[in-house]
């Protein structure tokens, strides 16, 4: 008889965060099936345009149980990253099925449930008969496509916290983006700057992202570019006299903000770039307050350089588009060829799970790692936070946690 202990846990999204639960809860002897939408694993590095690097050491960001290899250099390539992941796949032997989105997920008391633990393989759905025997605690049922109805005895969400493009509701976006001669896209759908060679781009958002593709459009050939800032950023080198900035993130992580914020004020330009005489005003507030508030510090792989070369001009915040132009927050209207949106993505988590309460108000997950929601066995997420320590690493320890804790649940 199938017993809930023996339906799989279902890990959705075939990215780092979802491959490392996969492959420790192997190692732990638990059968996990990964589910991923696309139609190969690494998705999202894919994806990313071609100069990305980790920007978190090679040492760093391996998951477990493959290092990630010494030939890849400290800073690994994006085609790396994604040899790395097949490779880790393959070295895992991991059970992954590609082209199967789940659309929604549902806890289901045991006596309510109809049977069947469709192979998401197999496409339709499987006749289903009652269990009124079935376990106490109940289990999950994953809807997805093709009208697949899996039951899982957990479920891991690793659907990544860079899911959905979002772009602010700016006022006149439309007519702009339907302007002959002008172009708008958001920074998921860039990857070269050679579409923009001898054209005038701005880029909005100072983010990791957009700071490299100003940098990247700068050294690529646009005639201009424009970097347009909301909130001044702390700017910090990669690595500093050998020693990564990531080291320090693990360091001062369980710190108190207050005392993190002190020490990083007084090391100030050691670390940190000061380009307020280029027109990017100092950031307000400790750094590492702002990091808890979810803003981390911008790496830099060139945007300094081009800053202070006058091949990126920081210009203020884009407050609406007016026709063929772009009306800054100071009042000014410029007339970019092209403006590439590097505004963050959102984590569109609602569709899959909102109806379970488990989303706080800007719809991330209310727990992480081994920990549950209140009242909410067998739902884990991973990949949710922005940590400043590097979201590989943290996704490594929190597949061991998830995979330990879900083994310990099993045993019992
Ligand atoms: C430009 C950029 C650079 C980064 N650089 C670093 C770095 O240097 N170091 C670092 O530690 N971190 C970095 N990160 C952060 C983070 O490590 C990566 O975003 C990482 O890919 C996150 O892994 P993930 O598995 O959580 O999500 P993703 O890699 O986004 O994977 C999620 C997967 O889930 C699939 N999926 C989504 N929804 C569904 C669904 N409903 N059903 C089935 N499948 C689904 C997607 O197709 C995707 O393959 C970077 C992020 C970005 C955007």
């Amino acid at each position: 008889m199938t017993t809930p202990q023996t339906h799989p846990v279902y890990v959705i999204g075939g990215g780092p965060g979802g491959l490392a639960v996969a492959a420790t809860l192997r190692e732990q002897g638990v059968r996990a099936v990964v589910l991923e939408k696309s139609d190969a694993v690494g998705a999202s590095w894919r994806r990313h345009y071609d100069r990305l690097r980790l920007h978190t050491t090679r040492r760093l960001s391996a998951l477990p149980g493959l290092k990630i290899p010494r030939s890849f250099g400290r800073w690994v390539a994006r085609a790396d990253v994604v040899r790395y992941l097949e490779k880790y796949a393959e070295v895992h032997d991991l059970e992954i099925v590609t082209g199967v989105e789940v659309t929604r997920i549902e806890r289901e008391e045991a006596r309510a449930r109809a049977g069947g633990d469709g192979d998401p393989g197999a496409g339709g759905r499987k006749r289903s008969r009652k269990r009124p025997d079935a376990d106490a605690d109940g289990h999950w049922v994953l809807h997805a496509t093709g009208g697949r109805r899996l039951v899982g005895s957990a479920v891991v969400v690793a659907t990544g916290y860079n899911h959905t493009p979002r772009v602010p509701d700016w006022p006149g976006l439309d007519a702009y983006a339907g302007t002959p001669g002008r172009e708008f896209v958001h920074a998921s759908a860039y990857r070269d700057p050679r579409p923009y060679e001898g054209r005038d781009v701005l880029v909005v958002g100072v983010g990791n992202t957009g700071a490299e593709i100003a940098a990247d459009l700068a050294e690529g050939g646009a005639a201009r570019v424009r970097l347009a800032v909301r909130t001044a950023p702390y700017i910090v080198r990669r690595s500093t006299a050998g020693w990564p900035s990531q080291r320090t993130g693990i360091l001062v992580r369980r710190l108190p903000a207050g005392l993190v914020d002190r020490a990083t004020g007084l090391l100030g330009r050691f670390i940190t770039a000061d380009l307020s005489a280029y027109g990017l005003p100092r950031p307000e507030g400790g750094l590492y307050s702002r990091v808890r508030q979810g803003a981390i510090p911008v790496q830099d792989v060139g945007l300094v350089a081009a800053v202070r070369a006058g091949k990126v001009e920081p210009v203020a915040a884009v407050t609406s588009f007016d026709g063929d132009g772009v009306v800054l927050a100071d009042g000014s209207r410029i007339t970019p060829d092209a403006v590439v949106a590097a505004t963050g993505y959102e984590r569109a988590l609602e569709p899959l799970l909102g109806h379970l309460g488990v989303l706080d108000e800007r719809g991330r997950p209310v727990a992480r790692g081994a920990r549950c929601p209140d009242g909410v066995p067998g739902l884990y997420f991973t990949g949710f936070t922005n940590p400043i320590s590097g979201m590989f690493r943290e996704m490594a320890l929190d597949a061991e946690r998830i995979a330990r804790r879900i083994a310990r649940q099993r045993a019992r």
